[in-house]
């Protein structure tokens, strides 16, 4: 019998029609954990390194973590993964909500897509009843909309939909994938789904998941949840606000927006509204927010609360999370109601809201600067708002301008030419990251920036604080109760943080400290993603529920697996690893692992180097950025150090 996991995938072949259930090898179980573990080895195993984003041959795989469908609170991550359009990496897009846990008692670990139908179908998975259904009907319908219809068509309210809009259909780079309370945005897995012909997919479970300890599991569950409780009535002081709780940054239930509003510059990138926030507009914001969301929801089994329902009149209500209300806001210089409008039609198109409005401030950009011309925008509204939507209709049916703005700002800006890539200054391996443009370089995000493969800043960061407490008796609060971390050395690094002088950023941390922080935090978002379990509850926010030093009880009662913390910082250290050598396999260099040039207005590209040395060194990787024929075989990965060797990569058992 196997625990916590089903031990079945689905495998569907969209070219011939064909469904299997497969049973997996539990052997890859212990040496990946699930989630993005596996989905990870089997893009290795399974798609040549050359293989295009729109190829038949990517594999678009649904997977559960480990944990997925059990008590632990905040276990109903979806990992998506296949290769990227647009950075041409392996993409491993998350959704939480309630499509993990379903897909679980439904009897399946993963859906593993491959092929492509020839009509857009939706898939119907019910127990062991699986079948491909005529989607035509649902053409060009929203990603809400086509949940909702499906439900009533199969007279399956409690189903699960997970489903693309029409910038999934139209490949749109930035497409995303929507599931009624969460989405997967980043990387265009929805343009892969899209590609695919695959409009939709629905899940109805009724069976049970094992646990190989049942009692004993149980009693962890409630340790976590009774945490969450105290965590919740101790709110950590002398940091923002988002950061003071558990969750994902809780964008709906906070008012207070001074930090992001005069902080993080407006547009694409470009002004700071240093004196943007007064009483007045926190009233009218508060107002706006307290009259559009009418309740807060919560993703499966999870106390927290991170989305919300919102109501606007004269539209249809939708589901928000996170960033989206101010990324649309502050890309277009409007009010919040602005944010909370078009974040309706955004998510019935199907996009990622943190790209999107970028891509679509750079359009302007490029107007405005007279590398785009009138006729590019001919028809376009003049009124700040107005133009916005009109260009993201534009961009999710490929029209006109559109076209080229749909494949993200990289694209676009080398199909433009005439200097437009000055005005695409926001990416990372060719992919819109945060508008942020800051003041002093800080190591650690200095190299969670241009090391992260998850390729989304928010959800890289970790549980170092992530600027020092002014004074001794604040990190002595601090560290009093810090029982997540993996080394008493890291109560010494915050205790010596200081905010000027010697001991500040950019030289404090130092470089094997930064090294030391960039992998503790690493380390807990890997687990997090081969598990599901939500960062919001783990990596994300300081002092969570979930760290390394439970993480192994939890994982061996539910599973059965005999696990302890070298054990699992093995696994990490491989699924890390193993993840590198896909991208690695598919071209991405040293060069690559680079912030823009402005995201920090004083940069030190010596310290920066020696950052990128440090890291890479303790990683067990070369001066390169690729693993080492030794760290490879030492995490039972020689076959990835074979195939590196064959291929030129590794040079004649040469690190
Ligand atoms: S912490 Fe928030 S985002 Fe995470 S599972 Fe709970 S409700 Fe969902």
């Amino acid at each position: 019998m196997r625990y916590g996991e089903t031990g079945f995938n689905l495998e569907i072949d969209l070219s011939r029609g064909n469904i299997e259930r497969v049973e997996t090898d539990s052997k890859l179980t212990e040496l990946h954990l699930g989630g993005l573990g596996t989905n990870t080895k089997i893009l290795w195993d399974r798609v040549p390194p050359g293989t295009e984003p729109f190829s038949p041959d990517n594999l678009l795989i649904f997977s559960t973590g480990l944990l997925c469908g059990t008590p632990a609170p905040g276990a109903n991550r979806t990992i998506i993964t296949t290769y990227s359009p647009q950075t041409l990496l392996m993409a491993y897009s998350m959704m939480g909500g309630f499509f993990a846990p379903e897909l679980k008692y439904a009897g399946y670990d993963k859906v593993i897509f491959r092929g492509k139908s020839p009509n857009l179908v939706y898939v119907w998975i019910h127990n062991d009843k699986v079948e491909l259904r005529d989607a035509s009907h649902l053409k060009g319908k929203g990603a809400v909309e086509t949940a909702e219809l499906i439900k009533q068509e199969l007279k399956e309210p409690n189903a699960q939909v997970a489903a693309i809009g029409l910038a999934g259909e139209n490949r749109v780079y930035t497409a995303s994938i929507e599931q009624g309370r969460s989405s997967a945005s980043r990387l265009g897995v929805g343009a892969v789904m899209g590609d695919k012909g695959i409009k939709a997919i629905v899940v109805r479970g009724t069976k049970d998941v094992n646990l190989a300890r049942p009692a004993e599991y149980m009693q962890l569950c409630n340790e976590v949840l009774q945490y969450i409780k105290v965590r919740e009535e101790h709110p950590v002081p002398g940091v923002m606000t988002i950061l003071q709780g558990l969750g994902s940054p809780q964008e709906m239930k906070h008012f207070d927006e001074e930090w992001h509003t005069q902080n993080f510059m407006w547009g694409n990138a470009r002004t700071r509204r240093k004196d943007f926030w007064n009483k007045e507009v926190e009233q009218k914001w508060k107002e706006t927010q307290e009259t559009v969301r009418t309740r807060l929801i919560s993703c499966y089994n999870c106390p927290m609360k991170c989305g919300a329902i919102i109501s606007v009149p004269g539209i249809s209500t939708y589901m928000m999370k996170c960033f989206s209300k101010l990324t649309y806001t502050m890309a277009a210089y409007s009010d919040l109601d602005f944010g909370f409008k078009i974040a309706q039609r955004a998510t019935e198109y199907g996009v990622d809201g943190f790209s999107t409005p970028q891509i679509m401030a750079f359009g302007f950009e490029l107007k405005e600067a007279g590398i785009l011309t009138d006729a590019d925008f001919a028809g376009c509204p003049s009124d700040n708002e107005g133009k916005f939507y009109w260009l993201l209709d534009r961009i999710v049916r490929r029209e006109g301008i559109g076209d080229l703005l749909a494949n993200g700002t990289h694209w676009a800006a080398e199909k433009i030419g005439k200097g437009a890539d000055a005005f695409a200054h926001n990416n990372i391996k060719k992919h819109e990251q945060l508008p942020l443009k800051l003041g002093m370089l800080n190591p650690v995000y200095f190299l969670m920036y241009a090391t992260g493969e998850k390729i989304n800043i928010t959800q890289i960061e970790g549980q170092f604080p992530q600027s020092p407490f002014p004074t001794v008796e604040e990190r002595e609060d601090f560290c009093k109760d810090w029982i997540q971390v993996p080394d008493e050395k890291f109560k010494q690094y915050l205790m010596d943080w200081e905010m000027r002088g010697e001991r500040s950023n950019p030289y404090y941390p130092t470089v094997d400290m930064s090294v030391d922080i960039v992998d503790w935090q690493e380390k807990m978002h890997y687990i997090d993603d081969a598990l599901g379990v939500c960062a919001g509850l783990s990596s994300f926010p300081l002092k969570p529920p979930y760290h390394i030093h439970n993480y192994p009880h939890l994982i061996s009662s539910a599973t059965g697996i005999d696990i302890d913390e070298a054990g699992l910082t093995q696994v990490y250290n491989r699924n890390r690893t193993l993840l590198r050598a896909v991208n690695v396999r598919r071209g991405l260099t040293r060069a690559d692992e680079k912030p823009p040039e402005d995201h920090w207005k004083k940069r030190f590209p010596e310290l920066e180097e020696k950052l990128l040395d440090a890291y890479y060194k303790f990683k067990g990787w070369d001066n390169r950025g690729i693993p080492t024929k030794e760290s490879l075989q030492q995490l039972d990965l020689g076959y990835v150090a074979e195939d590196l060797e064959q291929r030129g990569i590794i040079k004649n058992g040469q690190d």
